[in-house]
């Protein structure tokens, strides 16, 4: 598996940058993990869009989903080879139910209808794509967040997605080869409301616990200082760490 930065902002996007989005190539096969502001721009320089196998979407928070009407429409009036088929969306139906009522807004019938397939999610859900493996875990959040297991070839690629502190994240992202963990909270006191955010040091506190072999903080303020997050990180475990930076390319 390759795994493609495209985003890697939290809810207010860093100077010039994307929120949430991860360009995953599994074979020959490509998925776009979450769809955050400005995400569809930064794929357009790694994917032509009629390529795109699939999107999984963690949750229904603008900085994570927002961009998929930025993909509908260029999809319905781009200048790309159109699609031979609809792209199918996985989501939950709370996800599902948000871009249904966003798309609504903009046309009363049909905005997504031709474009996109839907598949609703559950935490309980399991896939299998060609040989990729897909498993879902329910994050601590504050409305409902899907956290991801992608497994190819004896390789596994954890997406934590958003969500504060918990032992049955830790046991999802169990041995993982890569593990995605969001690190919005540190350099700012913890808050009595932001239980479903991690720290830095957090983010490596669960790496260690799930005996991940290599972590990148993602969701992230710039402003708190790149060395500042990798250093917290770092204090609590004992793998590679580094910073999701748009472009980066990972293998796994
Ligand atoms: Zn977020
Ligand atoms: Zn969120």
């Amino acid at each position: 598996m390759r795994v493609t930065v495209l985003g890697a902002s939290p809810v207010r996007p860093n100077p010039g940058q994307a929120c949430t989005g991860y360009l995953l190539d599994a074979g020959s096969r490509r998925y776009l993990l979450d769809a955050g502001s400005g995400v569809i721009g930064q794929l357009l320089q790694h994917a032509r869009l009629e390529t795109l196998d699939a999107v999984f979407l963690s949750h229904a928070h603008p900085d994570h989903c927002l961009d998929l009407i930025c993909l509908r429409q260029s999809m319905a009036y781009g200048p790309d080879a159109p699609r031979e088929s609809p792209l199918p969306v996985y989501a939950s139906r709370d996800a599902i139910g948000v871009l249904e009522a966003l798309g609504a807004v903009f046309e009363p019938e049909g905005f997504w209808s031709g474009w996109v397939v839907w598949h609703a999610l559950e935490a309980s859900s399991q896939l299998r794509l060609d040989d990729l493996a897909i498993r879902f875990h329910s994050t601590r959040h504050y409305r409902e967040c899907l956290a991801m297991r992608f497994e190819q070839s004896g390789r596994c690629l954890v997406f934590g997605a958003d969500g504060g502190p918990q032992a049955s994240l830790a046991e999802f992202a169990s041995g993982a080869d890569l593990l995605i963990a969001e690190a919005t909270l540190d350099r700012r006191e913890r808050q009595p409301d932001a239980w479903g955010h991690l720290s830095a040091y957090e983010a490596g506190l669960l790496a260690a616990t799930a005996g991940a072999k290599r972590l990148l903080l993602t969701h992230y303020f710039e402003s708190d200082g790149g060395d500042l997050l990798l250093d917290a990180a770092r204090q609590a475990c004992a793998i590679p760490v580094e910073l999701a930076r748009e472009g980066a390319v990972l293998d796994v």
